[in-house]
This record gives C-alpha cells, sequence and structure tokens, in this order.
C-alpha cells in the first residue's frame, strides 16, 4: 500500500493496514467482543462526552498550555511549541487515557479495575482514577520495575491500589502484561482492562487513541489563536506503545501537509541494547495484535533496553506499524545520551525538566533532516520528577560545562 490510498482509521475487523486484530484467547473473546460492541457507542454520548471533559477540565487541569520555547526556536532557527502533558494532574498525558477508560468501565457495570504498569505512571494514574471513583483496582508491575520506580510504587499503594509484583520473564512491563491479561482470563465478567497504551487487541488501541485525541484537538484550537492557522508544519512525539503520539497526531493524520515524526529509544544505539522497535524490529504478534515487535530469529520477544522505563517495551501499538509502514509518518532513533542532553538543556534554558520520556522527542530535533517546516510542535509527554535520580547520576557530565 502507498501513502496515498492508506487511510488510518481502525477498519471493521480492527485492523490499521495490515496491524492490529484481536488475536487473544479463547476465553477473552466474549471481552474484547463486549467491549468492540459498545466503546464507540458510549464514549460518543453526550452524557459520556460532557462528564469527561468537565474532568478533564476540573481535575485534570486541561486545556494543557501550548509554549513556545525559546531556546528550541532559537536553536532550530523555527517556532517550535511545546504541548505541556507534563502540567497534567499526576505528570503526564496518561490521566486523559485512565479517565475515559474508567468512565467506560462504570457504563458497561464492571466493578474491578486491573492494570500493568512499567514506570509506573499508567499504574499511577489508574489508581488514582480508582480512588476518585471508588473501584477495586490491581496494578501488575515486573520486580525489577518495582526496585526502580519506588515513588510511584510508594504513590500507588497509597491511593489503595493493590500492587502486585511479577517475577515472570524479566520481570518488566512485557511481563506484567502477560500477567494482567491471565488475571483477565480467570475473572472476565467483573473485570474490566484500563489499557494503558495504543497497544493490546482491538478496540484498545482505537480506544485510547480516541481518549488521547483531546491533545490534537487543544493543539488545533491553540494554534489558531497563536498563528491564525490549527495545523503545524510538524509534530513530534515519542513513541513507546503509541498513546502520546496516536493522540497528538489524531487531528493531522490526513492533513498530508503536517510531517509527522516518532521518536524511538534506541538506548544503547545497537542491537540487543535498544527499544527502537520500529526501526530495529519486524511484523510478529504481542499482546493480541499483529504489529512490529522485537524478535530473534525463531520468532521469541527480545529484551528491549532504555533508560527510559516507559519506552522500555519491544511492542508498538498497530497504528504506528501502519504510519511507520505505509511511509506517512518518520521513525528516528535517539539514544540514552541524546534524550538525557536534550533533557539537561531544556531544564537548564527554561527552567522545564521533562519526563525522560519526553526528553527522546526533544532529542529527536537534532537529529532531523530538517525541510521548509516554520511551525513544530512537540510533545512533552510528562515531568521528570519520576526521574530525578536518573537525572542526577548522569548528570557530571552535562552541568558546568
Ligand atoms: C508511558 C509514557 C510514555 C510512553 O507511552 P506512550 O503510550 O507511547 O505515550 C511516554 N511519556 C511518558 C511521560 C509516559 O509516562
Amino acid at each position: 500500500m502507498n501513502s496515498s490510498d492508506a487511510t488510518y482509521c481502525v477498519d471493521e475487523r480492527g485492523f490499521f493496514g495490515r496491524y492490529g486484530g484481536v488475536y487473544v484467547p479463547e476465553i477473552l473473546k466474549p471481552n474484547t467482543d463486549a467491549l468492540s460492541a459498545c466503546y464507540r457507542q458510549i464514549i460518543e454520548s453526550e452524557a459520556f462526552q460532557h462528564e469527561y471533559h468537565s474532568l478533564l477540565r476540573d481535575y485534570v487541569g486541561r486545556p494543557s498550555p501550548l509554549w513556545l520555547s525559546p531556546s528550541l526556536s532559537r536553536r532550530y532557527g523555527r517556532r517550535v511549541y511545546l504541548k505541556r502533558e507534563d502540567l497534567n494532574h499526576t505528570g503526564a498525558h496518561k490521566i486523559n487515557n485512565a479517565l475515559g477508560q474508567i468512565l467506560l468501565a462504570r457504563a458497561m457495570g464492571k466493578t474491578r479495575i486491573i492494570a500493568e504498569t512499567g514506570a509506573g505512571q499508567h499504574g499511577l494514574a489508574t489508581a488514582t482514577v480508582c480512588a476518585l471513583f471508588d473501584m477495586p483496582c490491581t496494578v501488575y508491575m515486573g520486580q525489577v520495575d518495582i526496585a526502580r520506580q519506588q515513588p510511584n510504587v510508594a504513590k500507588m499503594r497509597l491511593l489503595g491500589a493493590d500492587v502486585r509484583a511479577v517475577e515472570s520473564g524479566n520481570q518488566t512491563l512485557k511481563d506484567a502484561v502477560n500477567e494482567a491479561l491471565r488475571d483477565w482470563c480467570s475473572h472476565p465478567s467483573e473485570t474490566f482492562y484500563l489499557m494503558g497504551s495504543a497497544v493490546g487487541p482491538h478496540p484498545y488501541p482505537d480506544l485510547v487513541e480516541r481518549l488521547q485525541a483531546v491533545i490534537s484537538k487543544e493543539i488545533c484550537a491553540q494554534l489558531l489563536e497563536k498563528e491564525g492557522r490549527e495545523y503545524p508544519d510538524m509534530a513530534v512525539a515519542c513513541l513507546g506503545g503509541g498513546s502520546n503520539a496516536a493522540g497528538t497526531f489524531h487531528r493531522f493524520l490526513n492533513e498530508k501537509s503536517v510531517r509527522l515524526v516518532c521518536a524511538e529509544a534506541d538506548g544503547l544505539g545497537i542491537v540487543g541494547k535498544s527499544a527502537a522497535t520500529i526501526i530495529r524490529g519486524c511484523d510478529g504478534i504481542l499482546h493480541g495484535a499483529r504489529t512490529i515487535v522485537m524478535q530473534d530469529e525463531d520468532g521469541q520477544i527480545t529484551e528491549p533496553y532504555s533508560i527510559s522505563a516507559g519506552l522500555d517495551y519491544p511492542g508498538v501499538g498497530p497504528l504506528h506499524a501502519h504510519l511507520a509502514q505505509s511511509g506517512r509518518a518518520e521513525m528516528v532513533a535517539v539514544t540514552d545520551g541524546e534524550a538525557l542532553a536534550a533533557a539537561y538543556e531544556l531544564n537548564r534554558s527554561e527552567g522545564i525538566l521533562p519526563a525522560i520520556e519526553s526528553a527522546h522527542a526533544l532529542g529527536a530535533l537534532g537529529k532531523l533532516a530538517w525541510k521548509q517546516e516554520q511551525v513544530v510542535v512537540v510533545t512533552l509527554s510528562g515531568r521528570g520528577d519520576k526521574d530525578i535520580e536518573t537525572y542526577l547520576k548522569h548528570c557530571s557530565k552535562y552541568i558546568n560545562q
């Protein structure tokens, strides 16, 4: 398929081009079918939209600002705007999705929430909305991630969540997703699986994109006010599972004048020490969907590596696999060192400490072949408070120079 006849909406079978679908055990099929049958109708209803947008405004603090970054604009000779998802309640874009999904769970009569988390940002957002809606919450998290993300684990427990350590596999995000899927198989009728990114079986990738689309909608309104036009020339986001990128790109997918750029985490920049799934991976099936995955010659999923726990995932959402395969979006590999340098620079020049995930999107700016773009929007998906230890550990290389 070439990009001229590509469409970027999910089809009735749950595919984006050749990616997506529902590859789940028989026992889960009734659950994904039930969700597929009702999600559009519920989230498009007036009652849902009213409650969702009231919560985004009064609880999350939206709209998030669109900040014209003086230092990045100077450096690149363009007007570079930062979409400040870091200023949301709980510190990242994850809360947009968690609020929408818990409203959906309640509308479907579900009484128990489960989730998986890597860096803990999605677990924190889920535990937060479960406190707000008084629902029991179980969060699966790899033992290795529990050890390296203590502040978020403590916050989840204070919020009343049951954080369960996963000791299978490499004890990171992939294994936590497996465990959450297993839980869903054992308690299919009362449990809602609150998925943290634009991944998993249909309809999750489409559902999560729709709930994060508020990012794109606000960018259009804010650019209209500041630039007199709704569309930027380029939109840039970091790519883990793909939720902040999907939310950033949503309105621009069919607007070919907008260049779309995804920053993948390339870790140490070598095979085996990278999490740049699309750049280094190939077609496979992971967590209920056909997508691009990191795997060995036997089709075994290989362990990704990135300094950023939120991008350290061996798969990617099917929309993004399709955007890459059809040529609609470009993928840029950004190493740990490039992301760290970009984070220090923004912090020192503007007093904004980005999440290490978001710093990859900033790092991509320095690696692009620039064309005529004048107005650029970079999504700052989260704040760096959770990454203080990582930043301090590496800071001698970057400060006082
Ligand atoms: C989880 C997370 C990401 C990666 O997830 P996506 O679904 O790709 O957006 C990026 N940035 C932050 C701050 C996160 O918490």
